[in-house]
């Protein structure tokens, strides 16, 4: 399978030493060089890198993010002085998806709200700034090192899942635009520097979006708050209002078609937000099979139960199928015909097993399972908001359902067919005509 080949096997080590590799010297390592397959092995050191700069910023940090729910530029400018986000974005937006999954595969485990805030960043933000072949090469640079941090600003107090409800409206003034509106909700303001902000073309129709590349500390950017939540802690849930102007060139996309701009953007997003959950999942269920055949009660292990054997194999089962679909999805993207179907068939399988197996382990650790020592607890929490954030549960089912309505020809002949003919001998026309052919 695709995605074991980026099971964490190796830690990249000095040929001398034996000592491992620091973040600064991985980043100088040819990835061509360093294994017969490119693909590979340039996902194996976006792993090596992403972990030795966790190692390297040390558990303190990571803890800090959680617990005081800020994220530092730090993990940005080291992600970014380490080379993951050149690196990843040297390949290309689709070719470089394995370096992306490993890095926030990493990153998940320790954080769900640092891998959110990155993949946004990386998989959103750098997403939209290269589909639109971006002449401001100055801002990709800097986004590429990581002193420009990107957020995703769409979601406003009246339109969440239905954009066309936006009010934040763009229109031009000048040689300028002018964007006046509020967004809630927006991951890791607080830390970005730019944000993405989709608004309304005040002077074209409804549904008439654009988006800008707008600089959050701009006189006329006022984060009015945060939000208390659930998980996904370490970033921050702001509250934004914008009364500013932004010169010709923060349009990213076509101007009015932003839509279609963002939903394509939003693949990658989804993609990597399904491979954070498929990580959580896996390092969960790893834990807790352990613990499983570790720990006795009444005189057997908690493996032996065949009451929670069965549910433990349903969740492993589950698991598998949702790192099949990523993988099968990736797979397309990397042949270069991923389809929107796909992507959200995907994120919608991710986030509701996560959600459900990350519950069940909690229940077979018991106490344990309920309180902050072990990670289930963080990682049920960071998982739910996959349900709802980049398109709930129920827009995905929406979406996939809508493209469903679509003709099948040789079904519909089929149905001609059955409405007109005795039920029980068209199958048995059908393969008389199949072998008559
Ligand atoms: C922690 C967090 C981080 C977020 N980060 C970002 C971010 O970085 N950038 C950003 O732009 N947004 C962000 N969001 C916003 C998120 O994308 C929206 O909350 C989400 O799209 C849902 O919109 P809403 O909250 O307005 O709910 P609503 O759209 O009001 O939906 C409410 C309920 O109605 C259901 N519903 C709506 N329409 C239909 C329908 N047609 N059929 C059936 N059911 C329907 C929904 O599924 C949901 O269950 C974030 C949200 C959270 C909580």
């Amino acid at each position: 399978m695709f995605y074991d080949l980026l099971e964490p096997t190796i830690d990249l080590v000095d040929a001398d030493t034996g000592d491992s590799l620091t973040s600064a010297q991985i980043a100088t390592t040819d990835p061509v060089d360093a294994a017969p397959c490119a693909a590979l092995s340039a996902a194996q050191i976006a792993r090596s890198t992403t972990r030795s700069v966790l190692a390297e910023l040390g558990p303190d940090a990571v803890a800090g993010w959680e617990r005081d729910g800020h994220l530092s530029h730090d993990l940005f400018r080291a992600m970014g002085d380490a080379g993951v986000f050149r690196r990843r974005w040297a390949e290309g937006p689709n070719e470089g998806l394995p370096q992306a999954i490993a890095m926030l595969d990493e990153l998940a485990i320790v954080s769900g709200g640092a891998s959110l805030a990155v993949s946004i960043h990386s998989e959103v933000f750098l997403t939209a700034l290269h589909l639109s072949r971006r002449r401001d090469h100055d801002l990709v640079e800097r986004a590429l090192d990581g002193s420009v941090i990107g957020c995703l600003a769409a979601t406003e107090p009246t339109g969440g899942s239905d954009l066309s409800r936006l009010r934040t409206v763009a229109w031009r003034e000048g040689g300028e635009w002018r964007i006046r509106g509020e967004k809630r909700y927006i991951t890791n303001a607080a830390t970005a520097t730019h944000g993405l902000v989709v608004a309304r073309n005040r002077d074209a129709g409804v549904g008439r979006l654009t988006l800008f590349v707008v600089p959050l500390d701009e006189p006329g950017v006022t984060i009015v708050g945060g939000f208390d939540k659930l998980g996904t802690s370490a970033a921050e849930a702001c509250h934004l209002t914008f009364d500013v102007s932004v010169p010709a060139s923060a349009v990213v996309g076509p101007i009015g078609g932003g839509l279609p701009f963002v939903t394509r953007c939003l693949w990658f997003e989804r993609i990597a937000v399904s491979a954070q959950l498929v990580a959580t999942m896996r390092h969960g269920l790893r834990l807790t099979t352990a613990y499983m055949r570790r720990r006795h009660q009444f005189e057997s292990r908690l493996i032996d139960k065949q009451a929670l054997r069965h549910r433990l194999v349903d969740c492993w089962t589950a698991f598998e199928t949702a790192q099949l679909m990523l993988d099968r999805t990736i797979e397309r993207m990397l042949a270069g015909n991923g389809r929107a179907r796909e992507t959200v068939m995907c994120k919608l399988l991710c986030a509701t097993t996560a959600t459900r197996v990350h519950d069940e382990c909690i229940q077979f650790l018991g106490g344990r399972g309920y309180t902050s020592n072990y990670p289930l607890e963080r990682f049920w929490r960071d998982a739910r908001l996959a349900r709802i954030g980049g398109g709930t549960d129920e827009v995905m089912r929406e979406l996939l359902g809508s493209m469903l309505d679509i003709g099948d020809p040789e079904m519909e002949t089929l149905l001609d067919r059955l409405d007109a003919d005795d039920i029980a001998s068209i199958g048995l026309d059908q393969l008389q005509e199949r072998k008559d052919t």
